[in-house]
């Protein structure tokens, strides 16, 4: 059994952050809000929300993300229709069972018609707890940089209101440090999983990762650094399995079984877009004179392409830069049934892809899927048909 110098072993820390995983009640978030009485939690949809924002109020920033396999529907689906992702059912039923009701406040921000919906949705159930929706910025340039600084201040004031007192720039210049140490981490970790997949699973990183959405940031970032280490040292040996990259999971969650499967069926996931918002900003926002104006600089400036963000550009060529810095020999598409950014954006990376020459398969989920036997079958053929044939 391998420990960290914290005295962790792989299988402690991995036990952590999968119970995190299937936390649904958000018992975590309970046990802190116990610990720090008067502090609030503030709930964010994916895929990005100003987390620093929350943390410079003295509050625990906490990821929705669905209820996964673990909650069932009972009265979720009566609000929306059927032709559309599980992700907006699931946060209803856990608003409406109780689960959500340790959180003070909740942010949507503007990545699709569905979670507008469900926006709408949750103010007029839960008309007494603040809900922010957050428009992201639609043109990337200067336009855009002053209108997002207006958002984040906007929803920095009524925090700090909430919170019971004002969000001081060199408050939120602490939280955004604390943030960027978090961002790094998770480029060292993803250096890792490039050099060394087979030490660091697509299944493990991902749990070490959406851990982060439960757990203050100054201990998701022990988290980072123990597991890397413990990681490092389990002494995995590699196999031959492709080394792929999964696009389109980048809000609805996909089962950890799912991702177990690609990883059974012979795939390393080397890059992903899981958990996107974590780690959209590129590098650092930097604390240097307005907090506000850095944060909305960096994601304007920085942000990694993604589905809901409508830049100029071709489509699909960081996906392709992406691609070959990591060495992949494959893309797996693997978007959430119904989800219109990722299966609108789906036909012109696939169209990169294949100019790039790199193989493709496609297939969906539902977070709470429990069938992966197809799954398993399709990326099996698809990652031994590159080892056997692809010049890739
Ligand atoms: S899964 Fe797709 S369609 Fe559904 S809420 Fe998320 S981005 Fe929107």
């Amino acid at each position: 059994m391998m420990t960290t110098n914290t005295g962790r072993s792989l299988e402690d820390i991995l036990e952590f952050a999968e119970t995190l995983y299937h936390d649904a009640a958000l018992s975590s978030v309970r046990d802190w809000k116990k610990t720090h009485p008067g502090r609030i939690a503030v709930g964010s949809m994916p895929v990005w929300a100003p987390r620093e924002l929350i943390h410079a109020a003295g509050g625990l920033p906490v990821s929705v993300m669905g209820g996964g396999d673990d909650v069932e529907i009972i009265k979720g689906d009566a609000y929306f229709q059927s032709y559309i992702c599980h992700i907006p059912r699931s946060t209803i039923e856990m608003g409406l069972n109780g689960s959500l009701d340790v959180l003070d406040g909740m942010i949507f921000p503007s990545i699709c018609d569905v979670i507008r919906n469900l926006s709408g949705m949750w103010k007029l159930l839960f008309p007494e707890k603040p809900a922010w929706y957050l428009d992201m910025p639609q043109s990337f340039d200067e336009i855009g940089r002053s209108f997002f600084r207006g958002e984040l201040l906007r929803i920095g004031k009524e925090m700090g209101e909430l919170a019971g007192h004002e969000i001081t720039a060199e408050a939120l210049k602490e939280s955004i440090a604390v943030f960027d140490r978090n961002r790094a981490l998770l480029e060292r970790l993803q250096e890792h999983r490039l050099n060394r997949p087979w030490m660091f699973p697509i299944s493990e990183v991902w749990s070490v990762i959406k851990a982060g959405g439960f757990i203050p940031i100054e201990e998701h970032n022990d988290l980072i650094e123990e597991y890397i280490a413990a990681a490092e040292a389990s002494g995995r040996p590699p196999i031959d399995n492709a080394r792929v990259i999964l696009v389109g999971s980048f809000c609805e969650r996909p089962p950890l079984n799912l991702l177990r499967t690609l990883e059974r069926s012979g795939c390393y996931v080397v890059d992903d877009d899981l958990s996107l918002g974590f780690r959209l900003i590129r590098g650092s926002v930097g604390a240097e004179g307005d907090p506000y104006q850095a944060l909305a600089d960096a994601f304007v400036e920085r942000s990694r392409e993604a589905a809901f963000l409508y830049r100029e550009g071709e489509k699909g060529k960081e996906l392709v830069a992406r691609a070959r810095a990591a060495h992949a020999e494959g893309v797996l598409f693997c978007a959430p049934s119904f989800c219109d950014p990722a299966l609108l954006d789906q036909p012109m990376l696939v169209e990169a892809v294949e100019k790039a020459g790199l193989p493709w398969t496609a297939f969906k989920y539902a977070e709470n899927t429990g069938q992966f036997q197809v799954i398993r079958e399709q990326a099996g053929t698809f990652a031994d048909s590159i080892k056997l044939w692809s010049v890739a």
